[in-house]
């Protein structure tokens, strides 16, 4: 029977995603282990309920997956929900504090390995996480940028197994529980510690012949080199999930996360989605009003300076910003007027100036 989604999280079939988040963040209080002591395995167990639920609802794509199959495949080579799942959310910055609190550690830019060691099974952190810089220009216009670095990748020859005729036997140190127990003191006070079984590595099982290619490790270490598409109007610290590159442990494999580095070239600097850099402006200009060719990157954009327009204000050009990285549109280009006075004066400009001086009504010995 599958499980019911919509039930999970008290919602109706019809709910808009607001009301989903919403009563997610409620049950996801609610739920927080931290606030449950006296039943903490059994908050664990619904948080992590509420938490698959809200995974699938809150994707228009799983949840229609989910609607129309019952189910929804969450990608190969994993066979339940983990909590690297989250690791793809970005709207749970409000919910910070909560994600600290239950896998004590920053939720977010690489801690995958918290994710899954605040309750249930321990798994280790697979995911890589690597940073990218990124010049304004390639983030304005999208590019494609290689990345070389090492992973563990799971091995051919034994398809991650680590044995060399595919068998494996029980693991004779920790009969195939993959921990170890530790007994520490006598009597009434006595310790007992967890640990992964050094033996097996934690698997239970160990390959009655280890594989020649990986000396039974199941992984062998590669260089790889990826290209990385950077989104059109990507923001600093953007990250993108490469899926299947991160390491490999006996079959399993994380994913490599890219964060974006965004540099900004000197004159100009960017908030949000618009672009805000300085132009000087000459008197002339700024008195009568004038239209002024100014370019941006490869783009040549028409600056148009209003009649009276004071030092330091700011003139806007329309949708010629950063392109919005998830849909149509662009933020806008901000001109902040530097209005200059010329040092250089030839006589005629000079007489000119005064003259206009003068004509506006000001009585003065001009240094002429
Ligand atoms: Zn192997
Ligand atoms: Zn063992």
């Amino acid at each position: 029977m599958a499980k019911d989604y919509y039930e999970t999280l008290g919602v109706a079939k019809s709910a808009t995603q607001d009301e989903i988040k919403k009563s997610f963040r409620s049950l996801a209080r609610k739920y927080h282990p931290d606030t449950n002591p006296d039943n903490k395995e059994e908050a664990e167990a619904k948080f992590k309920e509420i938490s698959e639920a809200y995974e699938v609802l809150s994707d228009e794509n799983k949840r229609r997956m989910y609607d129309q199959t019952g189910r929804v495949d969450f990608g190969s080579g994993r066979s339940d929900f983990t909590w690297q799942d989250f690791s793809h959310f970005n709207d749970f910055s409000d919910l910070g504090d909560i994600f600290r609190n239950i896998f004590g550690g920053n939720f977010g830019f690489g801690a995958g390995s918290d994710f899954s060691s605040g309750f249930g099974r321990q798994e280790e952190n697979l995911d890589l996480v690597t940073n990218l810089r990124v010049n304004l220009e390639e983030a304005y216009y999208g590019a494609s940028k290689s990345i070389k670095y090492r992973r563990n990748e799971t091995c051919s020859h034994c398809k991650g197994t680590g044995s060399d005729d595919g068998k494996l036997s029980t693991c004779s140190v920790c009969n195939g529980t993959g921990q170890q127990r530790i007994v520490q003191g006598q009597g009434f006070f006595r310790m007992v510690s967890v640990t992964v079984c050094n033996t097996c590595g934690g698997r239970g099982k160990i390959p009655s012949k280890p594989c020649s290619t990986c000396k039974g490790i199941g992984s062998v270490p590669v260089t790889e080199n990826l290209e990385i598409k950077i989104p059109k109007g990507s923001p600093d610290r953007l990250r993108l999930r490469v899926k299947g590159k991160g390491q490999s442990n006996f079959g399993r494999t994380g994913d490599l996360f890219v964060i974006l580095n965004i540099q900004e070239p000197s004159g100009m600097r960017r908030m949000n989605d618009d672009i805000y850099l300085q132009s000087e402006i000459s008197f002339p200009e700024a008195a009568l009003g004038a239209e002024r060719e100014i370019s941006i990157f490869k783009e040549k954009l028409t600056l148009r300076i209003p009649p009276g327009t004071q030092p330091g204000e700011i003139i806007r050009i329309k949708n010629a910003g950063m392109p919005h990285v998830n849909g149509h549109g662009s933020g806008d280009v901000l001109v902040e007027a530097r209005l200059v006075v010329p040092k250089h004066l030839s006589q005629s400009q000079k007489e000119l100036i005064a003259k206009f001086g003068e004509e506006n009504g000001k009585k003065h010995s001009w240094f002429k």
